[in-house]
């Protein structure tokens, strides 16, 4: 086995930076794939760049020059090329300004777009020559080109067999690279069919493997604890709400608990667009559950949801004689040990969580439903194993809620055999979120309008795209974001900050002073993206909107419109298709298809797990969905060999882990 230390150009800071971004061995190196590519073939004459990605040759024009706003650095050079004469600009990369010297025949590669009424190249990247080149996410202390020569010695040290995760005749049937081939391809292209090539093969092999795991996790039709409607639990729940259900509501809770009553092991989800709500709907299945003594979990994706939820179902719940309890890592020991007992002995009836629910040292007494909410956000593994909690001799009924309107094509892929139920259905009284698309030469009004808005006692969102600034500078920081509105425009008007990593104790304390309205405008990352709700909230402003996902938008422009008073959400960016469609249309399956279509499955689901699953980065084909689950079919078939069938399986099982054997901690 070839060790990262064997290989020419290491030194333990690298191989420090390597093992922080996971690549914890030789082997694992050329797995870390471009993130995008540069097409560096043609350079387009400055008179005819168009908005877009382009590739320039040109000379630098006197010295850059480099100046700072809103904490960000700007360094700008000027070029021409013969032709004519453009702008670079390079945000938080203060270096360029240095680098550059005038007379400088400089070869660049990026996005032309229009600023001030102008074209400019934005954050172009300095090439070395003409061609197909890889871009790579940067690793800190290790250049590109040491990192190419890491993949090189790699592949080169490898046999191709002893790489190969697919079977030849499957390879051949449909039209795949080997491994090995796809690798060098990904990371050597000779030109865009080779990037092609190497997209297809890996992206395949992904999906593939994926939905096999899936597949082999979910089996479907097992027996399960059969519950008792006798006295019906539904309508004596839906009672005791301070609303009237809708009807999509009560349609849902009525299949749910039929299914709890079938003797069958339930696995439904439920997919509602933000707002129609699913919580009610599973904290009536909670509550038939309780009625006929089974405990419930509530996993839900952040932290930050698992205590709404825990609040919600205490406000809901303690009526009917139902206990909830909370049990999330950030809890203090001796909390934490009151939850354990708690759930041991069977005293909490539903518990509310995070992750945390799957520690080893969770033992509940008996559960009979396991509720997972904003489903897509994990990933197949934590999927299962919250069912396989239940130390009884059956599986408990598994409940997943999704307001991602996930289309029918990625659905199967992801769920295998899971029974669906859609809420179409809004509660009463939602007026839909007014949209718009803000331009940076509006951000003062906008500043203003938010003033305005707190002065009439309604609460703002301001959610940017990243903690820290990224390293192409682009995505505003919350951090800075609130350090600087909090001097400048919004001085005097409450604001909160919060972000995924902050202190707990932190963000209780931002939280709360949003929720009871001492803070009129949370600054924040997309950790507010799910579940939360603050009815006197009226105004989401995004910051450079376009760097989200589309069904990502809808959900935060979710998080407004849930009280009475009218809503708008802001979009900062440029106007384009994309965005257009958020302006056009609040049905979350009609954004949700466009999104996928725009971004592949990957990045649309928007999480890790999955966009390393499902992305193979780049792939905006909905199409190869339905080619890996054709060749699943033949697999099952035995259309390909038994062998291959084999293979498949045990590389399935390499990659997402046993059924059986799942436990994430
Ligand atoms: P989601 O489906 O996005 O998870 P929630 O369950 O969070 O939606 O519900 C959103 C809001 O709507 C909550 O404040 C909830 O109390 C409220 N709500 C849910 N059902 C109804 C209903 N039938 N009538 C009125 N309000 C409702
Ligand atoms: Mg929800």
């Amino acid at each position: 086995m070839l060790r990262l230390e064997d290989l020419r150009g290491l030194g333990p800071k690298r191989i420090k930076a390597l093992r922080d971004a996971g690549v914890d061995g030789a082997a694992a190196v050329p797995e870390r794939l471009p993130k995008s590519y540069a097409y560096a073939l043609e350079p387009t004459p400055i008179a005819s760049l168009k908005p877009g990605e382009h590739c320039v040759e040109a000379t630098v024009e006197g010295s850059p020059s480099l100046s700072y706003y809103a904490g960000r650095s700007l360094a700008r050079a000027s070029l021409q090329d013969g032709t004519g004469a453009v702008s670079a600009h390079w945000f938080n990369q203060p270096w360029m300004a240095r680098n550059l010297k005038h007379g400088q025949k400089v070869l660049l590669y990026g996005k032309a777009q229009a600023y001030r009424g102008r074209l400019v190249l934005i954050n172009p990247r300095l090439l070395q020559k003409k061609g197909v080149q890889p871009l790579y996410q940067s690793l800190p202390g290790l250049p590109g080109k040491v990192f190419s020569s890491l993949v090189s010695q790699v592949l080169e040290a490898t046999r191709p067999e002893a790489m190969e995760t697919l079977p030849a005749a499957l390879r051949d049937r449909f039209g795949l690279a080997g491994r090995h081939e796809a690798l060098r391809m990904a990371h050597f292209p000779l030109g865009r069919d080779e990037v092609a090539r190497a997209q297809r093969r890996i992206a395949f092999e992904n999906l593939l493997l994926f939905q096999t795991a899936v597949r082999q996790a979910a089996p479907g039709g097992q027996a399960g604890i059969r519950m008792d409607r006798e006295g019906d639990g539904a309508s004596g729940f839906w009672e005791a709400l301070p609303f009237a259900p809708t009807g999509a509501q009560r349609r849902t809770l009525d299949a749910i608990l039929a299914d709890m009553a079938s003797g069958l092991a339930m696995r439904r989800l439920v997919q509602g667009d933000v707002g129609s709500g699913k919580t009610a709907v599973a904290l009536g299945a909670a509550a038939f559950a309780a009625g006929n003594g089974y405990q419930s979990a509530l996993m839900a994706p952040t932290e930050l949801l698992a205590r709404q939820h825990a609040l919600t179902a205490e406000r809901l719940l303690a009526p009917l004689g139902i206990s909830v309890g909370l049990l999330t890592g950030s809890l203090p020991a001796s909390r934490r040990r009151e939850a354990l007992e708690g759930i041991r002995s069977g005293e909490w009836q539903l518990v509310v969580g995070t992750h945390a629910l799957l520690g080893k040292s969770v033992r509940f007494s008996k559960l009979g439903l396991a509720i997972t909410d904003e489903q897509h956000r994990f990933g197949v593994r934590q999927r299962r194993t919250l069912a396989e909690l239940a130390r009884g001799e059956l599986a408990p009924h598994v409940l997943a809620l999704s307001a991602t309107p996930i289309p029918r094509s990625l659905a199967l892929v992801l769920y295998g055999d899971l029974q669906v139920s859609v809420m179409d259905e809004s509660p009463p009284g939602r007026k839909a979120v007014k949209t718009r698309i803000v331009p940076e030469s509006k951000r003062e009004e906008l500043y203003r309008y938010l003033r305005e808005r707190a002065l009439l006692g309604e609460q703002s969102f301001l959610v940017c795209p990243l903690v820290e600034e990224d390293e192409e500078g682009e995505a505003k920081s919350a951090k800075a974001m609130y350090a600087q509105l909090a001097e400048g425009p919004l001085k005097g008007v409450g604001l909160a900050l919060t972000y995924g990593t902050q202190p707990a104790a932190e963000r209780e304390e931002a939280l709360d002073a949003f929720y009871s309205g001492r803070a009129m405008v949370l600054v924040s990352t997309t950790v507010i993206e799910v579940g939360m709700d603050v009815p006197n909230a009226t105004t989401m402003v995004v910051e450079d909107a376009d760097r989200f996902g589309l069904a990502q938008l809808h959900q935060l422009r979710g998080r407004v419109g849930r009280g009475e008073k009218e809503s708008w959400c802001f979009l900062l960016g440029e106007e384009n298709e994309r965005l257009e469609t958020l302006v056009q249309t609040s049905d979350g399956f009609v954004i949700a298809q466009k999104d996928l279509e725009l971004r592949g499955p990957g990045e649309f689901l928007g999480t890790r797990q999955h966009g390393r699953m499902l992305d193979a980065y780049g792939i905006g084909d909905t199409r190869l969905l339905e080619e890996t689950g054709r060749c699943l079919e033949e697999l099952q078939l035995g259309a390909l060999g038994t062998d291959a069938y084999l293979e498949v399986l045990r590389q399935a099982e390499a990659r997402f882990g046993q059924p059986g054997n799942a436990r994430l901690d």
